[in-house]
């Protein structure tokens, strides 16, 4: 396999590692995945690994059909969804699935995060919404996820947890620390009185000017 397919398995691997640590997914549960322009293929986490124990070899490569290609691994079992949101969003480098305990409430009680801090507005671009209910790996989840993800970097799977997207594997990471933040700021804030929402012109205005600035990103496009 190429040199920029070796390179987005290490740095997925030491990605894991970092969002195990942040406590955003427990054990083996949550997957992540990075795309390889060059190659025309995903390299996505093994299936039930624990994170500071998957090495290069476990890693899995697939095509755009998710033919794997390479690795020892089984792919995750929510390849379908990862493949679905690189379809339909070809900007996006690297997806990650968590099960982070503060988004996860609001995904139970099936609410979404409306944009009350200006971080989530400029990098996610909006409100957080939810998914309606599919069962984990299923098709139907692939798919009503990669239609939300069309509008913003983020979205809440009822019931189960958390997407984020971003153009570099930095990205969707502090996409899916923000959605926790403000999934925790907005139980917080909802528990004294009902949270202002920024207005749909301030969020555009945030969110142009995070483009602005954080616009050209770089990704393994060699
Ligand atoms: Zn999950």
């Amino acid at each position: 396999m190429s040199l920029a397919a070796d390179k987005a398995k290490e740095r997925l691997i030491k990605l894991g590692i970092k969002v195990a640590e942040s406590g955003l997914v427990v054990g083996a549960w949550g997957n992540l995945s990075y795309r390889v322009l060059k190659d025309d293929a995903v390299v996505i986490t093994p299936s039930g690994m624990d994170y500071h124990r998957i090495t290069v070899r476990d890693m899995v490569v697939v095509d755009m059909d998710g033919q794997v290609r390479e690795g020892e691994g089984r792919p995750s079992t929510e390849l379908a969804l990862h493949l679905a949101v690189y379809r339909a969003r070809p900007d996006v480098l690297c997806v990650i699935h968590t099960h982070s305990p503060y988004a996860s409430a609001l995904a139970v009680l099936r609410k979404p995060i409306p944009p009350i801090l200006e971080d989530v507005a400029a990098v996610i671009g909006g409100e957080v919404p939810v998914t309606e209910y599919a069962a984990p790996g299923s098709r139907h989840l692939a798919v009503s996820v990669a239609r939300v993800l069309e509008k913003v970097n983020a979205v809440l799977l009822a019931n189960h947890g958390v997407v984020g997207v971003g153009q570099t594997p930095e990205e969707a990471f502090q996409v899916c620390q923000l959605v926790e933040r403000a999934a925790q700021v907005y139980i917080l804030a909802t528990a004294v009185a009902p949270p202002v929402v920024l207005s749909e012109e301030e969020v555009a205005r945030l969110r142009k000017a995070y483009q602005t600035t954080y616009g050209q990103k770089e990704g393994v496009k060699e």
